[in-house]
């Protein structure tokens, strides 16, 4: 039987309490090591610098279910009771998985999740490791875990020779849409498209739907459209500076001239499903541009510091793994800080969590530079 959130919690309760930490970041892998820290029977405090997610466009493939669940203690939303039809594909929007991990955190009492907390500084000593937030409070904890993405404060610490991701030299047009836009005129695709044209890829993705249902009429269609003929736009907006990342190009800022010129080349280049649902998109201004970067990292952890996620490893999108590297980032770490905190040294145990870690983290990241390269023509 899957187990139900206050089953989890229940033995969460019963678990004899470790030790504290501290997790920077709230997005995704915070949330994930977070319910695996508690879940190993350490108390968490999670730092989030921003107020409240905005919708994400983003999507996830190749999500892995089995360890998802064990995570969350609970299993993908399916409202659609009519009939056991099986998902879309396994591609789920960023904006349903973390639905899901905020639902299980906020039904875990050893978890306190505080937004609008920007860390600024990060430090340790013998006895604890420690962060600072902009607005000067000091949080400490056995261990901190950076969660705080390609951009990660933590890293700056942990790896202090190699601190930045660099841009991969493309950037993502995302888009979503709904079933309607496409319902009378096209069949709804059965699985993922991946396509090329000339110099640009295209994935496409049917979804559920936004409250999990999966019966025909209100689904969800997505897109990513990879093309590295806009880093001068990257640039002037400054979303790129460098070879570093600094942003996404947010749907207002991206000129019209730009959306015209998309509008035009998603008819040349697409088959006229992605060429409809990509119209639609622009038509409503529902764009957003990533910029990729990618991130090889040299260790994860320093001392009493660690690193998860986007901030330990940032592998192109089209490795479709950076999500799964993820989870098991969360598992590692939490099973490492409890054997550190039940035996003589976390610091070791980190030590392991490391070697476990980074050498498929390198691999993954390096597998997708691969891609990027002969993308983009980049010299890595
Ligand atoms: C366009 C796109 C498509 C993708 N598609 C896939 C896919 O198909 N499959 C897949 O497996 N992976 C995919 N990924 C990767 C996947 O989304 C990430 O690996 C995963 O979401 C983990 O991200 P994260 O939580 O580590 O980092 P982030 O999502 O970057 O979260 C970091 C969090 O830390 C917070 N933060 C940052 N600095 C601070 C600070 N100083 N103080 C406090 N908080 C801070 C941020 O506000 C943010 O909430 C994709 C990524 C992108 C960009």
């Amino acid at each position: 039987m899957t187990a139900q959130p206050h089953d989890q919690n229940a033995a969460t309760e019963q678990r004899e309490r470790l030790g504290t930490a501290v997790v920077v970041g709230g997005s995704l892998s915070g949330l994930m090591t977070g319910l695996a820290l508690s879940r190993a029977g350490i108390d968490v405090t999670m730092l989030e610098r921003v107020g409240s997610f905005p919708r994400s466009g983003a999507s996830i493939g190749g999500v892995s279910e089995s360890l998802l669940e064990r995570i969350t203690g609970r299993p993908r939303s399916r409202k659609d009771s009519t009939a056991q039809r099986r998902p879309p594909s396994d591609v789920q929007t960023w904006t349903a998985i973390h639905a899901r991990l905020r639902a299980a955190v906020n039904d875990d009492p050893h978890i306190r999740l505080r937004y609008s907390a920007t860390v600024q500084r990060v430090g340790q000593d013998a006895e604890s490791a420690w962060v600072t937030t902009s607005d000067g409070r000091r949080f400490r904890g056995d261990v901190v875990i950076g969660a705080d993405g390609h951009r990660s404060v933590v890293r700056r610490t942990v790896a202090p020779d190699h601190q930045d991701a660099q841009f991969a030299g493309y950037v993502i047009w995302l888009g979503l849409a709904d079933e309607s836009v496409i319902a009378s005129r096209h069949r709804w695709p059965r699985d993922v498209d991946i396509l090329g044209s000339g110099d640009d890829y295209l994935l496409g993705y049917p979804l559920a739907a936004r409250d999990g249902s999966i019966a025909p009429g209100s689904r969800q269609i997505g897109w990513a459209w990879y093309d590295a003929r806009r880093n001068d736009l990257l640039r002037e907006k400054g979303c790129v500076t460098g070879d570093v990342v600094q942003h996404s190009l947010a749907a207002a800022d991206i000129p019209e001239s730009t959306l015209r010129e998309l509008a035009a080349e998603a008819t040349d280049l697409w088959p006229p499903l992605w060429r409809d649902v990509i119209l639609d998109c622009i038509e409503r201004r529902a764009v957003i541009g990533t910029p990729i970067a990618e991130y090889v990292p040299d260790r994860l952890v320093q001392g009493r510091l660690a690193l998860v996620g986007d901030a330990a490893h940032v592998p192109t999108p089209m490795t479709g793994s950076g999500f799964n590297a993820s989870l098991h980032d969360a598992e590692a770490v939490a099973e490492a800080v409890a054997a550190g905190l039940h035996g003589s040294s976390v610091v070791r145990a980190l030590h392991g969590y490391e070697r476990e870690r980074l050498e498929s983290a390198r691999s993954m990241v390096r597998s997708g530079q691969q891609f990027s390269r002969s993308f983009a023509g980049q010299t890595v």
